[in-house]
């Protein structure tokens, strides 16, 4: 066997397209493989399918392929631009790749399987490629696999929030709360945000009417941008969000008094902590300070009954949170008499998660993923690169391959 012939089979290469010849630069340690074809040969009509078009002229183009063993590798290819009756003169497509990648499918494949796995910085180390190279594969595969998806089942989603480097900037995702997956992801945390959602929603067969369930933080945005775009969605305000609302509260009254009591500074982290976590000389010295008769002591408390909310029975929650209120709005603590307009305001939501039982908490799945997303995006300082790997890690998207 000829080596251009095992090229072709190895290649798969069939009529009219051959393996021409082979040529292996040893000290650049390339194998540089031509392809022609034959004489005569027929193409379809990349536009219109119009089969068994001549070829009109020919022009060399160039793709890197899989390695050969450590050998970077490269098809330079005589390809054809047809004649098609219907269409006049076109670039026939080529089997092996997209119409403009300049890497093979193959490769192309191998790179997005990598991009799951490893940060696109040391993909591009490995395949001694450009990395923005790499970030162009990978937003096509996400694009095209994007355009194949269908929300028609989404029902129940969960909004939240990340930052994307540095805490500077931020995108907020849409999560299908049933699926586990990433439905959006787009720049900003204001309720356009919410909007544009929608209308990708909308694109992707998915029908407003059927969202019944949100879940998301308190944030006006959020808020604001849930009640405009689903209208008849309930709302459930996530409770970890809503528990760090108490816990602000508290710290608050202890940075206040800390001025009074200096033996307050640095404690932050024992009243902020749930008891359980803690180590004995923590819980001791938290202990002492309960036993002062500290304003922080009597905001603990309204902290450790807010977090009990959670333990009552869908029944009892609605009294139970009307006393908590009233308990928090007499306390004396400013912070919370501030903080209890803010929970009675927004009490159905809260209460929602009595029915609903949807927290954000439960996308914290998703955001491992995300935060790996991250890790895989880092040395890249686009967020619509940050947005592809994130819909490439979490999206659950189908790229047509097994
Ligand atoms: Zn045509």
């Amino acid at each position: 066997m000829q080596d251009t012939e095992l090229l072709q089979q190895a290649l798969a290469l069939e009529s009219p397209w051959q393996v021409d010849r082979c040529a292996f630069d040893s000290p650049s340690q390339r194998l540089e493989i031509h392809v022609t074809f034959n004489k005569g040969g027929r193409f379809p009509c990349p536009q219109c399918g119009q089969a068994n078009c001549p070829a009109y002229d020919s022009q060399e183009r160039t793709w890197r392929h899989l390695n050969f063993f450590q050998h970077i590798t490269y098809l330079h290819v005589r390809t054809p631009r047809i004649s098609c009756p219907h269409c006049g003169i076109k670039a026939a497509a080529v089997p092996w790749a997209h119409a403009r990648s300049g890497f093979t499918l193959l490769l192309e494949k191998v790179a997005m399987t990598l991009a799951k796995h490893m940060p696109v910085l040391a993909i591009a180390r490995f395949l001694q490629e450009h990395d923005t190279r790499l970030w162009r594969i990978i937003s096509h595969y996400v694009e095209e696999a994007r355009k194949r998806e269908d929300f028609s089942q989404v029902s129940q989603i969960a909004v939240d929030e990340t930052s994307s480097r540095r805490g500077h900037r931020y995108i907020t995702l849409i999560v299908d709360s049933q699926a586990h997956r990433v439905l959006f992801a787009t720049e900003g945390k204001d309720a356009g945000t919410i909007k544009a959602f929608k209308a990708d929603l909308r694109a992707h067969h998915g029908k407003v009417k059927n969202i019944q369930e949100v879940c998301m933080d308190l944030s006006p945005a959020f808020r604001e941008g849930t009640a405009k775009a689903f209208p008849r969605a309930k709302r459930t305000f996530d409770r970890y969000h809503t528990v760090r609302l108490v816990n602000e509260a508290l710290d608050q009254v202890r940075r206040q008094e800390q001025k009074v009591h200096p033996e307050l500074k640095g404690s932050r982290y024992l009243w902020l902590k749930n008891p359980g976590n803690l180590s004995g000389r923590q819980q001791e010295k938290l202990d002492q300070f309960r036993s002062q008769y500290l304003e922080t002591a009597k905001a603990y408390q309204l902290k450790l009954a807010f977090q009990d909310l959670y333990l009552q029975t869908a029944d009892d929650a609605v009294a139970y949170l009307r006393h908590w209120c009233a308990w928090a709005a007499g306390s004396g603590l400013e912070p919370f008499r501030k903080l209890t307009r803010t929970i009675h305001t927004h009490r159905r939501g809260i209460l929602r998660w009595f029915h609903s039982k949807m927290t954000n908490g439960l996308l914290e799945g998703i955001n491992s993923l995300v935060q790996a997303a991250k890790a895989k995006a880092r040395g890249y300082r686009s967020i619509r690169n940050l947005i592809a790997m994130v819909y490439l890690i979490a999206g659950k998207l189908d790229f047509g391959w097994a």
